[in-house]
């Protein structure tokens, strides 16, 4: 129990963390990508380009006191190791990447394989990323998706598989979710398989907008992430964060942007969205304090430590 000076002291050191732009070195931003390859590599590009392009981005990322970026870009949409491991020793900011299958977007980025192999060897696939790295960096959470609830069987055993996974890894799982309904379907699919909630972020969670989902999944102990952070979400997503706030659910809450990225088959990539919004514009309509909490407590608490 801290007296009210103790408190007193914590809380100001806290605020002058948050209040201070930019903040110390400790950001993590939980979902973003450098490169997503929607065309499944049928539009080749240069690695090199991709490399200029991204850099100036994550140096801006390192001056608003970003340290660790996590790339959420999946195997068969561009997952490129190399290319981040090249710009984290350039830039001087950790860079991690991911293991998992994305079904969402009805299944078509997913290998022939997701369809005949049982979970357990799905798992098993995942489980070896993890211990031999994915062309020398080593998969630091899980990343998967899925459609909209009812889930598709096919969704369920994507789902079971990141359970299996997580249960032998300890990787946390990130899943890009349809809606509300898919969400509370994966938190009873993962706990099934006798995995903690606190395993289990929900990815998109401001696409459902029945703000009694987002406590449900929270109090069931999962993670809420409101990602896809940009100029014209601003509002929607302040009050997403300030409902969860009002249900003292804030340490169940994280936030990130989504944002980048090169996107191959484009002229230069496309428009690359800056990684900054969320500093710039977000914070500064929330509590002080929170910055701290969702920014860096949090992701913490949710992925591990660096
Ligand atoms: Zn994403």
């Amino acid at each position: 129990m801290m007296n009210r000076r103790e408190f007193l002291g914590c809380a100001t050191g806290a605020a002058a963390v948050a209040a201070q732009a930019p903040p110390q070195g400790n950001i993590v931003l939980v979902h973003e990508h450098v490169l997503v390859d929607f065309t499944s590599g049928k539009s080749p590009y240069d690695p090199e380009e991709v490399f200029q392009i991204a850099k100036p981005h994550l140096e801006e990322c390192k001056k608003y006191g970003v340290r660790r970026f996590q790339d959420c870009t999946p195997a068969y949409l561009g997952r490129s190791p190399k290319l981040l491991q090249r710009l984290s020793d350039a830039v001087g900011i950790e860079i991690w990447t991911n293991t998992g299958w994305y079904a969402a977007r009805n299944h078509q980025y997913l290998p022939p394989e997701a369809k005949t192999d049982s979970a357990e060897k799905i798992a098993k696939r995942w489980v070896e990323e993890w211990r031999k790295g994915v062309d020398g960096m080593k998969p630091r959470f899980i990343k998967i998706g899925v459609n909209n609830g009812p889930l598709p069987d096919l969704d369920k055993k994507i789902v079971r598989a990141a359970a299996l996974c997580s249960k032998e890894t300890g990787l946390t799982i990130q899943s890009h979710t349809g809606n509300g309904k898919a969400a509370l379907e994966q938190v009873a699919i993962v706990t099934g398989e006798k995995v903690d909630a606190s395993k289990f972020v929900w990815v998109h969670a401001y696409r459902e907008k029945d703000h009694a989902i987002h406590e449900q999944v929270g109090r069931a102990g999962a993670w809420v992430q409101f990602d896809g952070v940009s100029q014209d979400s601003l509002a929607w997503h302040a009050e997403c964060v300030r409902f969860m706030e009002s249900k003292q659910l804030l340490n169940r809450t994280m936030i990130s942007q989504d944002a980048g990225y090169y996107k191959p088959g484009q002229p230069k990539g496309g428009t690359f969205r800056p990684f900054s919004t969320m500093q710039k514009q977000l914070l500064p309509m929330l509590h002080p304090f929170w910055g701290l909490q969702l920014l860096m407590i949090n992701p913490v608490q949710a992925y591990g430590k660096s």
